[in-house]
């Protein structure tokens, strides 16, 4: 993702990733004006408690400092250059990164359906946001804040076994996503799908539709390729035993029906393979 001071995803991104605490508004508001009023007007950031500790902006020395009221209930903090110096409203005002807005905003993203099931799986770390469809594959996402440690994850999406492919959303740059895969999740950052576009959160739909594509077919189709290589030698198996016992073959068709009807008698632990399957294992007749 490329960077771009005004633009609000990224900034959003990295006030995901640090948490829910206050944080002073003022540095934040110098360095990024516009996304900073954006996520100010669509409510992911609130105001929160006044701050009683200031960045000292009156000098060059890159400190904090205790703020205190004078006589006349005025606030100011000392800088050992500058002296007393008045803090107003602006530089005491905090900001928070409001919980429900941040869940909120992930479901209507993410088009997750009624009914809300949504739920912490990790205090302030790991949501159960919801169900999904996208084209015609099930969506179970789940959203991770930070890092997370690998025990942590397994314990949480063990409370959740998806539907269909499971997509957890994380902010980090390193998620566990080796282990993910196995339990039929897997990992998306958002800084792969959130467009760092200056008016507005936007997530590349066509992007997010693809990589849920390309795990619906990881998920998927394992059981019948699968199947298949391991029917062969099985279907040949069963050909085998009928011509050294002299059976008649005549036909693959004919062939096929004969293999399904005495199938249980060579591998009763396996269900008879399809018709159509066991004809194409079979040689041409009279060869
Ligand atoms: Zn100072």
């Amino acid at each position: 993702m490329c960077w771009a001071p005004e633009d609000p995803a990224t900034l959003l991104l990295a006030i995901i990733e640090s948490g829910f605490a206050d944080r002073p508004a003022a540095p934040l508001r110098a360095e990024f004006p516009t996304a900073l009023a954006y996520l100010e007007q669509i409510g992911a950031l609130k105001p929160s408690s006044t701050l009683w500790t200031v960045w000292c902006t009156a000098c060059d020395k890159d400190h904090d400092a205790t703020v205190e009221l004078d006589l006349t209930g005025k606030a100011r903090h000392f800088c050992p250059e500058a002296g007393w110096v008045d803090d107003n409203d602006e530089d005491l005002a905090s900001l928070r990164l409001d919980r429900e807005w941040l869940l909120d905003w992930l479901e209507r993203t993410f088009s997750v359906m009624p009914p809300r099931r949504r739920r912490m799986l990790l205090s302030d770390r790991i949501w159960h946001i919801g169900e999904a469809v996208l084209g015609r594959t099930s969506v179970t996402v789940i959203f991770a804040r930070s890092f997370i440690r690998r025990s942590e994850l397994y314990a949480a999406i063990m409370q959740v076994p998806p539907t269909e492919v499971g997509v957890v959303l994380s902010t980090a740059a390193e998620v566990a996503a080796d282990f993910l895969a196995v339990y039929g999740y897997y990992a998306v950052n958002l800084d792969q799908i959130l467009l760092p576009k200056t008016d507005g959160l936007v997530i590349d739909q066509g992007r997010f539709a693809g990589l849920i594509r390309a795990f619906a077919r990881k998920t998927r189709p394992t059981a019948r390729r699968g199947g298949r290589h391991s029917e062969a030698p099985l279907i040949v198996e069963v050909f085998q035993a009928r011509r050294t016992r002299g059976a008649p073959y005549s036909s693959k068709s004919a062939e096929a029906n004969e293999i399904i009807s005495e199938w249980a008698d060579h591998h009763p632990d396996f269900d008879p393979p399809g018709h159509s399957t066991i004809r194409k294992q079979l040689p041409n007749p009279g060869l």
